[in-house]
Order: structure tokens, then sequence, then C-alpha cells
């Protein structure tokens, strides 16, 4: 049995406190499971982000967080994530509430690892330094490392608090203060956490909550002289404004958007490991995971052995209530994206694509929730929507190649470039493979593995900059050259 929380109405968290927006207005969280308001959150707007972000230049500037030495502020660090283990039975509750994930993928494998990245970036505090450059002429010069400043976290919803620890930890880490503006339909685990960093001490105004829409409290804090970093992940689209946006006032910016990854699947593949693959690959998480692999390149000699395992497979993963521990497959995570998913499969019918599973809502328990049927289109064509489009949802596109050559081809052939996955037992082939994949991340013989040591990110329209592992360090620090004339 699943452990289940209270959950009270969230309010804003600003400068170590819990307050109401400013304008006392507040939207509903709904849990895609059930339909049912699972409560309502602050609606803050320009003027909330104003106060976080003035307490954000304070705490930042003059508070003890500015005058702490390294390996204090990794000591914080650090008891956030011993805190969200802690308390990770509730977290894991929330996430799967306000997302639809299953309880075993919050509780087991999302949880556990919100904590570890806040550990490990907590190691990290205190072992960066500057250099000592040996320069032209008498004279001493060396570099400092510094942090930015206020950093605006904002994350989307398909994994609200791991995405959030993603730009969070090693913000912290190394010295910036952070206001999270979490998605609309997902702040619950967001708030949670503001309430664990005020558990652990934090100073306030160090990390603060802003709930409402990107419209408002997104653009504004992006909008904001006082912010110094934007860290977004999201829609390519909602990426391109926010770019936009920061270009007015060149605020650092790093960017973790769409993608539509590649699953290559070679002749010589173990054809059973690739098939279990190529179902965690697209139907973790129901397939709202920005580096699913949706579109499955498969040599034709190995095609109908893979097929076959993998409809078998997908036939046997049923759609069902998120929090008992026994289910694989939850709901999408609104009524919106349930449409979008149907839209899809409409479209993929409509060009010729062959449905082999699935492609329909899906009914559970008494008949509520945003439920789809696991699906797959074999004989997808490159130039078809269901192959170019990044659904976000349980849809898998299954595509054929003839040889090495026309399966790097065809990977390679969208705008994003987040990550790719390549299934050989040839391990030049591999290599082969992997250095010629336009993406962030190859996988080889696995899929969708994350380690916090691992940087993430995206090649082409899946954004830039490095999120995880010590690349991500560079996108919360500035680097300052000191030159001190030597000569008596
Ligand atoms: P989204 O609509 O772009 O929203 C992302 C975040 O931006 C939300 O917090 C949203 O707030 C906010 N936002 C919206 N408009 C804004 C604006 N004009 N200015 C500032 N902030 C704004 O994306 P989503 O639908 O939540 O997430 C799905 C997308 O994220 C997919 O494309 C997926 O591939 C991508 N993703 C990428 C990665 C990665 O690492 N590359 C990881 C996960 C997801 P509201 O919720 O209030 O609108």
């Amino acid at each position: 049995m699943t452990p289940t929380f209270p959950v009270a109405p969230g309010q804003l968290f600003i400068n170590g406190k819990g307050q109401d927006a400013l304008s006392g207005e507040t939207f509903e969280i709904l849990n895609p499971a059930t339909e049912a308001v699972i409560t309502r959150c602050a609606k803050g707007d320009a003027r909330d982000v104003d106060l976080a972000v003035a307490a954000a230049r304070k705490a930042f500037e003059e508070g003890p967080w500015a005058s702490m030495s390294a390996t204090e502020r990794g000591r914080f660090v650090h008891k956030i994530g011993e805190l969200v283990l802690k308390h990770a039975d509730e977290m894991a509750y929330l996430e799967t509430i306000q997302t639809g994930k299953t309880i075993s993928e919050s509780r087991n494998i999302e949880i556990p690892m919100a904590a570890d990245v806040f550990r490990y970036f907590a190691g990290w505090a205190d072992k960066l330094h500057g250099e000592t450059i040996p320069v032209r002429g008498n004279h001493f010069c060396y570099s400092l490392r510094e942090p930015l400043g206020v950093v605006a976290a904002i994350p989307p919803w398909n994994f609200p608090l791991l995405l959030s620890t993603w730009k969070i930890a090693p913000a912290l880490a190394t010295g910036n203060v952070v206001i999270l503006k979490p998605a609309s339909q997902t702040p619950l685990t967001a708030l949670r956490l503001a309430a664990i960093c005020q558990e652990a001490g934090l100073p306030d105004g160090v990390f603060q909550v802003v709930t409402g829409p990107g419209g408002s409290v997104g653009m504004s804090l992006v909008r904001h002289a006082g912010v110094d970093k934007v860290a977004f992940t999201g829609e390519t689209t909602t990426g391109q404004t926010v770019m936009r946006e920061c270009a007015n006032t060149i605020k650092k910016l790093s960017l973790e958007l769409g993608g539509k990854s590649p699953n290559v699947v070679l002749g010589d593949a173990d054809p059973e490991a690739a098939a279990r693959g190529a179902q965690v690959g697209i139907f973790y998480n129901k397939g709202e995971v920005c580096a699913a692999g949706s579109r499955l390149l498969v040599e034709e000699s190995i095609h109908d052995r893979v097929m076959e395992t993998l409809i078998g497979r997908t036939k046997k993963l049923v759609p069902g209530d998120p929090l008992d521990p026994k289910t694989r497959l939850g709901p999408v995570a609104s009524k919106d994206q349930l449409a979008k998913v149907m839209e899809y499969v409409e479209s993929g019918k409509k060009e010729g694509a062959k449905l082999v599973a699935g492609g329909a809502p899906a009914k559970v328990g008494g008949g509520k929730g945003y439920f789809v049927e696991p699906t797959i289109f074999d004989g997808v064509q490159p130039s078809m929507r269901i192959a170019r489009e990044e659904i976000f949802g349980p849809v898998l596109s299954v595509i054929a190649f003839k040889d090495l050559d026309d399966a790097i081809r065809k990977a390679n052939e969208t705008i994003y470039g987040l990550a790719s996955a390549v299934w050989t037992r040839d391990v030049k082939k591999a290599h082969y493979v992997a250095k010629r994949l336009k993406a962030g991340t190859v996988w080889v013989n696995t899929y969708n593995i994350y380690d916090p040591a691992a940087s993430f990110g995206g090649y082409k329209m899946s954004g830039f900059g490095r999120e995880l592992g010590m690349h991500a360090l560079e996108q919360y620090t500035e680097v300052k050259t000191v030159w001190v004339d030597l000569n008596l």
C-alpha cells in the first residue's frame, strides 16, 4: 500500500516565509488519474516576482550565504538531499498525484535520484577554485570562479522535482541564490522542497518558489534586470521565446528543450534486449520524457524478431492506478496532453503508418483519468509528422533501415539532438555510430540511464548548456581574471 499524505493549499515561498500572492488569486492543481482537484496554489504575478528578486539579491549580496565558506555551503546542499530522502514517501506521493507517473517510478527512481543530485553537487562546493596563470611580464595573474547571482529556475511538468534539482543543486553549491517557478500543473513537490530547505536551516532568500503562469511569473523572471541567469527546461518554442527575451538584458541562459530521439537497432543486436530497451525508451513515464526513444530505427534483417517481442511486451503493459505499486503505466499528465496524443495517433493513421499496438484512450477504474494505451506505429516514413514532431506521450514510431549509413542518416534527420541509442554486439559499430549521432547523449545497448555525475543536454534545437556532471558547474559560475603588477 502506498502511504498517502494530506496536501495543504500552496503558498508562495518568499524570503523564508509562506505567503499568498499579492493579488490573492489561486489556481487549481488536478490529479490526472482521477481528474479531481488536489488543492489550490497561489497565483503569483510580476509584483510577487519583484518581492522574490529583492529578497534574493539581498541574500546574495549581504546575507550569511554571501560570507559562508564553500564547505559550509556544501553541507547545506548535502543536508537538503538527506531531507529529500527522509521525506521520500511524501515527495513520491505528491509527484505521482500531480503528474500521473507511477509510484514505483517516483519512489524508487526519481525521488532518490533527486536526493543524489543534491549530494553529488554538495561535494563540488569546496572543490571549485581559480588558477594561477603564467602570463607575460612581471605580473601575477590568477583567476577566481564566482557565482552568477540570482538564478531563475524554470522546469517543465514531466519530472517536476528531479529536473528542478538539476538546476537548484549546482546553483546553490556554487554560491548562487535560486528562485524556482515550477510548471503550473505540478508545483507540489517544489513547495515541499521549500519546506525542506527551511528544515535544513537555509538562510532566508537563498531558495524561493513563486508559483503561477509561465506567461506572467516565468516571463517576469526572464525579463527582470535583477535576475542574472535563467535555467530553462521545456518546449523548444517556449525556449525560443525565453531566449529572445534574455537578449534584452544579455542574461546567462541554459536551455534544455524537446527531442525526437532515435533508438537504433542494428541487425546483429540481441533482439530481446533491444525490444526491452525500446519499451523502456518510449513507455517510461508514459513517454513524457524529453529523451524518449520515440523513433525506433530497426535494420530490416532483424525487424520482425524485434517487433514480435516488443508488441508482445507492449500488450502486457496495461495502464492503471499510478498509486498502485504494481502499475507500470499511468495516465498522461493532462486533458490537453491526451488530446495532443490522440491527434498524433489520427495523423499517423491518415499518413499511412501501420498501427500495431494501442491507439486509443484506455478506461481504468471508474472511467476517469487521462489514460492512453501504449501505442506503436510500424512502417513509419521519416516524412510523417509522427516521425518528425515531439508527441510527448506513449507513442512509438518504427522506421526500418537498410544499412549503417542509412541508419545514421535517418537518425540525424531531425531538428532535435537530445539523446539517442544504438543496439549492437559489434563494439566497432557501436563506437562508429556513437561518434556520428548528433545528440548530447548516446546509450549503447541500454536506454534512459542517468547519473548525477554524467552531463546531459542537447545538440541542435534541443538546447545548449549541460546539466549534471562537472559541466553543469560552468553554467552557474563566472571566471574573473586578476592581474597584479609585481615590478619593484
Ligand atoms: P513548456 O510549456 O515550455 O513549459 C516549461 C516551463 O516554462 C513551465 O514552467 C512553464 O510554466 C514555463 N513557461 C511557459 N511559458 C513561459 C514564458 N513565456 N516565459 C517563461 N516561462 C514560461 O514545456 P512543458 O509543456 O512544461 O514541458 C514539456 C516540454 O519540455 C517538452 O518539449 C519536453 O521535451 C521538454 N523537456 C525537455 C527536457 C530536457 O532536458 N531537454 C526535459 C524535460 C522536458 P507554465 O507551466 O505555467 O506554463
